[in-house]
């Protein structure tokens, strides 16, 4: 079923318990933990307890949870006491997606450049 729990993924399992992780912040729909290969001071990445492959298709079949995991990043950044942050989504191996289970990066604590590479 759509949203289901997926034995193969790894936010599935930190979702789960079962693999561990440094959580920031969590609510009933949504965990927050820091990213294990940190890209700024701040690098935390914000998913949805349940699973879809990417944030289009998690918006598309459950708008109400996209919502929460917008709010959620700017309650992380407000939280980790950032002045400026970035909310990224990598959708598609060609700009950078590894894990495929929707994910927000939160990036913050240095000077962030646009264009982004
Ligand atoms: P993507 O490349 O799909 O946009 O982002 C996946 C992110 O997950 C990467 O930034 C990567 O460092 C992070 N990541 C991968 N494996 C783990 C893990 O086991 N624990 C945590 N906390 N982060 C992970
Ligand atoms: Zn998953």
């Amino acid at each position: 079923m759509a949203g289901e729990p997926q034995d193969d993924c790894l936010f599935c399992k930190i979702v789960a318990g079962q693999i561990p992780a440094t959580i920031v912040r969590e609510t009933e729909t949504t965990v927050a933990f820091q990213d294990i290969n940190p890209q700024a001071p701040t690098h935390v990445l914000v998913i949805p307890r349940v699973h879809y492959r990417d944030v289009a298709t998690l918006a598309a079949a459950e708008p109400a949870v996209a919502a929460d995991l917008l709010r959620e990043t700017g309650e992380v950044a407000t939280q980790e006491k950032l002045e400026s942050h970035r909310v990224v989504f990598n959708t598609g191996s060609g700009a950078g997606q590894t894990v495929w289970h929707a994910h927000a990066h939160v990036l913050g604590g240095r000077g962030l450049q646009w264009p982004p590479g």
